[in-house]
């Protein structure tokens, strides 16, 4: 300070170009300034301090000579303080540097501080900026007498500043450029920010029209509710919201589900300023996730819900005891449907099942769930609203069960309507099995559904479109049913089984043959008949080793019958059921049953039923054609009864008919049987076929037949089935 008043002092007028001292200028010399300071002088030695700045320092006088330049300006020149002191500013740089320098200089000493930046290329290959400062200095009178620089590099800062700039320009394009909608808030729930995508869906032309906006302002009065909670409780409690919204945009064109995350927004020292949030279009993943549950819980033909999706509706419906007071399984299975798509094919199957599927829905509406449960089986939830009965009632109430079974009745009546498809109608009333319970029922939903399947298989058993509510009595069939069962395997093991044999007469009254009719000795029911276990075997599969058995016995009594003259010629008959002559092994089995006992393969005969026909007639015809091969006969058991079709028994491989018992048993009486049991018989002659009447009970019952043309019979009148030994004697024929 001390020189610059000096100098000051030194300049005679403002207006006069200053002339710098000579003794200033060696005064600044580095030498004569280094070291600096005086501790004990209350200022500071402010040369010295100049001369140690990082920054360059000079000072000119008007003519622009250096009067002072500080060692960190002089390295920049490449040059020594001395070198440079007392030089004019164009001796010291190059002449472009000093033009544009000059300018600056100019203003400066016409008064004015200039600021103004510098590249230099220093030759290391980085671009240095420097900023330089002149400030007019003055003298006492306030003129101009020079000016002063000061020159800092602020590569570092402008390096620092670019990149700050670039990373928040790139932070603002990832933003914009964000396909979701990205926003932010203040404190006080009002719009900051937001990006493209956001003001684009809510129809804002900028972004900063967002800006103050609240929520309200955007959105319906629900969703901005729960907006301003959500934001509230991520102010309050800093911890990120989510939620799952249906927006819909300004133009109301597009409707998509949005995951909703708000976050905190902090500032530099952690603290909670506003909300940060993201909206995200999660429509197609929805999508896909309720494609994804459709194909889970939905029947693809029908499109009606799938057993799976029932029976979780039906254990919501157990479990929560308070939304009905009761509820009703209906299982539904239509009763012809097997044949349609057996005749017509699995197309013409498939669209009735889509037809009754659709009526079904039609009819119930008030239903908790229609589902289909696969094949031809569908179902029925209904439920009992809560309001309906007196609580007093036992569950499930009479009521209920009366409104239950007029439902029943009424699917019934619409369901045994004609169906169309294509130019044809077609038929396929159900069997409707109900299952009920009370709202808080015990049962599991597998009893309840296996409850309605056998009040179905009932339904079906009592013959066929009708409706059967459950009743314990089924269960307890069932059971009876389930051991008996596993008393018949066990039975086949032990050789409880026995075979009875019942004579069969030609005209002239003696014994052609003989009919093989199995039993079963129970070790505690007695000899059972066949009709008390077949049905069972056949449902089971145990008709397969029974069958077996049968004919195993039969072909062994052959043989034994064969070594004498008075049996050597009798034929003997076996029952086949469909199932066990569907079994694939059949024709071997019988063959090695043959060739196992010797059994004369001509005197052998089976009994089939037309219920055979009814699947796969080509593969019975195989078989039987085989069988036929072998010297086996075929018989036709309870003709009559079933299709007695003529095209079938024109293309059959078959020996004899059996006239079912039913007609013989009234030929007398009714006039109808002995118009059926006549034509049977002449169109038997027709096809050259025998005929066997069955069930023959009276003397007279053998007359009509006898004149009618019948040659061969079988029944009570002659004889009832019996052990062999016991059969031999009665007959003459253990002689
Ligand atoms: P089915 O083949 O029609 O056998 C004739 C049935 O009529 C026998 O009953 C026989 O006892 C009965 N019957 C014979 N004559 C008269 C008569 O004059 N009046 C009356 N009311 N009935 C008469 P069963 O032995 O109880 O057999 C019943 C059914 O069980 C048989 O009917 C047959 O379908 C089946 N069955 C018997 N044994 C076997 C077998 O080994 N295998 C198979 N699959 N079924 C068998
Ligand atoms: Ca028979
Ligand atoms: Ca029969």
């Amino acid at each position: 300070m001390r020189e610059k008043n000096e100098a000051s002092a030194s300049t005679p007028s403002s207006s006069e170009p200053a002339r710098a001292p000579k003794e200033d200028a060696r005064a600044f010399a580095p030498s004569e300034v280094l070291p600096y300071g005086d501790v004990a002088s209350s200022e500071p030695d402010w040369i010295a301090l100049l001369a140690h700045l990082p920054g360059g320092v000079s000072r000119f006088d008007r003519e622009l000579r250096f009067l002072f330049i500080n060692a960190e300006q002089a390295h920049w020149y490449g040059r020594s303080v001395s070198d440079i002191t007392g030089r004019k500013l164009s001796e010291v740089v190059p002449a472009e540097r000093y033009a544009r320098a000059l300018s600056f200089l100019k203003k400066a000493l016409h008064g004015k501080t200039v600021v103004y930046e510098n590249r230099v290329d220093r030759g290391d290959g980085d671009l240095h900026i420097r900023q330089i400062t002149f400030i007019p200095e003055r003298n006492a009178e306030g003129a101009v007498v020079g000016t002063i620089s000061f020159v800092i590099d602020i590569t570092e800062s402008r390096r620092a500043e670019s990149a700050l700039v670039q990373s928040q320009t790139q932070l603002l394009s990832l933003f914009q450029a964000l396909p979701d909608l990205v926003f932010t808030k203040d404190s006080q729930g009002r719009f900051i920010a937001a990006n493209a995508m956001f003001t684009r869906f809510f129809g804002m032309e900028t972004g900063e029209a967002i800006f103050g906006q609240r929520s309200a302002d955007l959105l319906p009065a629900d969703i901005s509710a729960r907006w301003e909670r959500q934001d509230s409780m991520v102010l309050l409690t800093g911890n990120p919201q989510r939620s799952e919204e249906r927006l819909s945009d300004a133009a109301g064109r597009h409707v998509g589900i949005f995951d909703v995350i708000k976050s905190p927004l902090r500032d530099a020292a952690g603290r909670i300023v506003g909300v940060l949030g993201v909206a995200r279009d999660v429509s197609a993943r929805c999508q896909a996730e309720s494609e994804v549950e459709r194909l889970a819980y939905y029947d693809t033909l029908t499109d009606l819900p799938n057993r799976r999706l029932f029976t979780k509706t039906l254990r919501e419906s157990l479990t929560a005891a308070a939304r009905c007071r009761a509820g009703a399984v209906l299982l539904i299975d239509l009763d012809h449907f097997k044949t349609i798509n057996d005749t017509l094919g699995h197309d013409a199957g498939d669209r009735l099942l889509q037809l009754v599927g659709a009526r079904l829905a039609d009819t119930m509406p008030a239903a908790r769930i229609v589902a289909r449960f696969g094949g031809d089986d569908f179902a029925v939830l209904l439920e009992e609203p809560v309001t309906q009965a007196s609580e007093s009632d036992e569950l499930p109430s009479d009521a209920w069960r009366d409104a239950v079974c007029i439902v029943a009745q009424g699917l019934l009546e619409i369901l045994q309507r004609p169906y169309r498809a294509g130019e044809r109608h077609h038929f396929s009333p159900p069997s409707i099995g109900i299952a009920m319970y009370g709202g808080a029922s015990a049962l599991s939903v597998d009893e309840l559904l296996k409850r309605a399947e056998l009040a179905m298989y009932e339904a079906k058993a009592r013959g066929r479109n009708g409706f059967c509510l459950f009743d314990p009595a089924m269960e307890a069939a069932l059971a009876k049913r389930a051991a008996l069962e596993s008393a018949l395997r066990a039975g086949i093991a032990k050789g409880e089984l026995r075979l009875h044999y019942q004579a069969i007469v030609n005209v002239d009254g003696n014994v052609s043959g003989a009919e093989a009719l199995v039993r079963w000795k129970h070790p505690a029911h007695g000899l059972m008949a066949p009709c008390e276990f077949i049905g069972l075997a056949e449902d089971s599969g145990l008709i397969i080793p029974v069958g077996e058995w049968v004919l195993r016995s039969a072909c062994g009594q052959l043989a034994g019958w064969s070594a004498r003259t008075a049996t050597q010629a009798l034929t003997i008959a076996v029952n086949v059921s469909a199932r066990q002559f569907r079994h694939p092994d059949f024709v071997a089995m019988v063959r090695s049953a043959l060739d196992e006992t010797g059994a004369d393969a001509t005197l052998l005969k089976l009994e089939l039923t037309e219920s055979l026909l009814f699947h796969d007639t080509a593969d019975v015809v195989s078989k039987m054609e085989s069988l036929r091969a072998l010297g086996i006969r075929m018989s036709l058991d309870d003709f009559g009864t079933g299709y007695s079709s003529l095209t079938y028994l024109k293309r059959l491989p078959i020996d004899q008919l059996k006239i079912d018992r039913s007609f013989v048993a009234d030929v007398l009486s009714d006039p109808t049987d002995a118009v059926i049991v006549r034509a049977v018989l002449s169109l038997a002659a027709s096809l050259e076929l025998d005929v066997v009447a069955e069930g023959v009970e009276t003397l007279e019952q053998v007359q009509w037949l006898r004149e009618e043309g019948c040659r061969l019979f079988q029944g009570f009148y002659f004889s009832r089935p019996k052990p062999v030994g016991e059969l031999e004697k009665e007959m003459g024929l253990s002689i």
